[in-house]
């Protein structure tokens, strides 16, 4: 049985024609190579901000149910163009909705999760030698028969969740980046790509910001214990392998700065009595709005009222407003848009106490003032304002010499060890 492998292009990767065809020109190498391939592809360029665009020119609140029809509109129109980029190149291929693969998802639209891979059709297609593209990002709710959508990035999901059905050797990521970098190197320049980096280091990033990789994929890669490997589209050179811990041999005290931006909703004047959070957070669970860090302290006011502050995707800002406005908990609810969250990961913190009081000592340099924390075992998170949010980044890269040069300068063999004042 030759082996199996997975390739998913981004959005950039597919965006002109040309780009389609040098997606077929790595896709069918792989072929010839004498792999079998299943393409995973993204929408082009920019369609999907595109259509979410057109939706909010036509509705102020478009339905879920129509919104995941319109989106996952994009993805197809990649495959089928690929298909007959491929076709043109003397391989036979075929292109497949989400639906028409088999990736059967919950039915909460817009943000769907894969219950099941059922990789009949894909595995017929490849048995009759023919290259198999799949559209990302989407699925089929075998409870409504509606199609669904995975959530921005989904198309990464798409492919480890495929990969993992088929038992593929690896994920490969192919992306308009080198793999994954010790921060955002957009932000930061000479930010260092990692060779490899464990799915629990990888979970954090994304859940912290790092784009490059959906979260949903990183945590459906460790579960199934699938590879990725993420690489550009746009050169041979080898990217960054992500993988289960006791295969990284790197264990550097920190691997990267993340970033993100999100919303803050504060619940002020709350009752402080038994039941009121789990009012709060359950109404948010209902309406599907996922909560990243909670504060709340014990009052110490003489009138006995907390104050409860969250943060939660922009995206999810009007209905965390609207579910929490009935429950009457509080005595106002203030929100801002627009904060910043700045977080440093790395597996060897867990062993190392210095690290927070380096970021805290390092924030302090730069005037840049904190306004929530939170951590984990392998990971610290600031938010911060949303403009000082480029500065806090390299200043946390420098301060914790995660740059390209630092590593050549200190440490010819590449691993890296930086240091903690302390
Ligand atoms: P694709 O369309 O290929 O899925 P994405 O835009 O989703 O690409 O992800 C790639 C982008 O992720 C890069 O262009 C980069 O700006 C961003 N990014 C954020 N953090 C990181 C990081 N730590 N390493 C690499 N890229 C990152
Ligand atoms: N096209 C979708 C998005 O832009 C999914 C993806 O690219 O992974 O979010
Ligand atoms: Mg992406």
């Amino acid at each position: 049985m030759p082996e199996t492998v997975v390739m998913k292009f981004g959005g950039t990767s597919v965006a002109s024609a040309e780009d389609i065809q040098r997606a077929a020109r790595r896709i069918v190498a792989a072929r010839e190579g004498g792999q079998q391939v299943v393409a995973v592809l993204s929408a082009r360029g920019k369609t999907t901000d595109d259509l979410v665009a057109a939706a909010f020119e036509i509705s102020a609140r478009p339905l879920e149910r129509e919104m995941d029809m319109l989106l996952s509109t994009g993805e197809r129109i990649s495959c089928a163009l690929c298909a007959m980029a491929i076709h043109d190149m003397g391989h036979s291929a075929i292109s497949l909705t989400g639906s028409q693969a088999g990736i059967v998802t919950d039915s909460s639209h817009t943000k769907a999760r894969i219950l099941d891979v059922r990789g009949d059709r894909i595995r017929a297609a490849l048995t009759d030698d023919r290259i198999v593209l799949v559209a990302g990002f989407q699925g089929v709710s075998t409870q409504s028969h509606d199609v669904t959508t995975l959530g921005r990035g989904g198309s990464d999901t798409t492919a480890v969740a495929v990969a993992a059905a088929l038992g593929a050797g690896v994920c490969e990521i192919y992306t308009d980046v080198a793999g994954v970098f010790s921060a955002d190197p957009r932000l930061v320049p000479n930010a260092r790509k990692l060779k490899l980096v464990s799915f629990d280091e990888m979970l954090e990033m994304s859940s912290s910001g790092a784009g490059v990789l959906q979260l949903r994929a990183v945590e459906y890669a460790r579960n199934y214990n699938v590879r990725i490997h993420c690489r550009s589209s746009f050169d041979d050179a080898p990217g960054t392998l992500v993988l289960g811990e006791d295969e990284t041999m790197e264990r550097p005290m920190v691997t990267a700065i993340t970033h993100a931006h999100e919303a803050r909703v504060t619940l002020a004047g709350l009752r402080d009595e038994p039941g009121v959070a789990g009012r709060v957070f359950g109404a948010l669970a209902d309406a599907n709005v996922n909560v990243d860090m909670i504060i709340q302290n014990e009052p110490v006011s003489a009138d006995q009222r907390a104050d409860l502050s969250f943060t939660v995707a922009s995206d999810d800002l009007r209905s965390a407003t609207e579910v929490l406005a009935p429950l009457g908990v509080g005595e106002r609810t203030e929100t801002d848009p627009h904060v910043g969250k700045v977080s440093i990961v790395g597996a060897g913190m867990r062993s190392h106490p210095g690290v927070a009081a380096q970021v805290f000592r390092t924030f302090g340099d730069h005037e840049i003032n904190i306004e929530m924390i939170s951590t984990s075992p392998i990971k610290i998170s600031c938010v911060i304002a949303a403009e000082r949010v480029p500065d806090a980044v390299r200043a946390l890269h420098e301060a914790f010499e995660l740059g390209a040069e630092a590593v050549l300068e200190e440490d010819p063999s590449g691993v890296h060890r930086p240091r903690v004042a302390s």
